[in-house]
């Protein structure tokens, strides 16, 4: 009887949580606050949370490892069916893992940054990550942050929020952010990076940076975290309640 009970409340639950959970799509340029955002609103709803721009960055890491430069196009494509990218959380963090090594550390530097929009402007590059993808949020219950998630990957998603920001106050908090975890690297440099890529990444002809028709915008230069936490999360209430109903 206790077991049968059990089982029934966990089919109740179960259906709950399905009838509400969504897909939540984060884009925008680099460092608008897009994990951040992803990574808190997915704690709070107990979500699966999907870096994208991780997974071409791990892409880049292993051609960089194995020598290849991404005009190589031929090459690029031929290596593709060897990479196996996973996360798991390590510590309390969630991590990329590359054909089973944690990268996280290595897909985050400057040398990393300096050519993933090349990689990521590759067509099979991104059917091969963009299938995994959807593969991953078929469930829902998702928070994927990237570029083309409300656009292509989801364009069915239930919640598609658009964040932008001064370049000036992005290039502050992501030169402080690779200060604070040991990268030596200038502020000049890492400014130059996020317009050059924020340029590739809109400039590509396949499913280039831009906000989808119905994706909210939010600017977050003026924002602290937990008052663009609190948007969200309004947004969040009012599309579960529509669902819901
Ligand atoms: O988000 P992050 O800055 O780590 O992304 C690194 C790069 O990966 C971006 O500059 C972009 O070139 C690429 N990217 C993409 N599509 C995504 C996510 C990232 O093209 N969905």
């Amino acid at each position: 009887f206790v077991e049968t009970g059990t089982i029934a409340i966990k089919v109740i639950f179960t259906f709950a949580n399905m009838k509400n959970s969504i897909v939540i799509a984060i884009d925008g340029g680099s460092s608008c606050g897009k994990s951040t955002l992803a990574k808190a609103l997915a704690k709070n709803l107990n979500y699966t949370y999907i870096d994208t721009g991780a997974m071409y960055r791990a892409v880049t890491h292993f051609l960089q490892q194995q020598g290849v430069k991404p005009n190589d196009i031929d090459r690029v494509e031929s290596l593709l069916d060897s990479i196996n990218i996973s996360f798991a959380n390590v510590e309390g963090e969630n991590h990329t893992f590359l054909n089973g090594s944690d990268v996280e550390k290595e897909i985050r530097t400057m040398k990393v940054a300096g050519q993933v929009s090349e990689v990521a402007a590759i067509p099979r590059v991104r059917h091969f990550l963009v299938e995994q993808q959807r593969a991953i949020g078929r469930e829902r219950g998702v928070v994927m942050d990237g570029r083309d998630i409300g656009t292509v990957v989801f364009p069915d998603a239930e919640l598609k929020i658009f964040l932008t920001a001064n370049l000036e106050i992005r290039a502050r908090r992501r030169f402080l952010e690779m200060q604070q975890k040991g990268t030596q690297v200038g502020f000049e440099e890492v400014r130059d990076n996020l317009s050059k890529r924020d340029l590739i990444d809109s400039g590509r002809t396949m499913s280039p940076l831009k906000p989808a028709k119905d994706a909210i915008l939010i600017d977050t230069t003026d924002l602290n975290i937990r008052q663009l936490l609190d948007q969200a999360m309004g947004l969040v209430a009012q599309i579960t309640e529509k669902t819901a109903g």
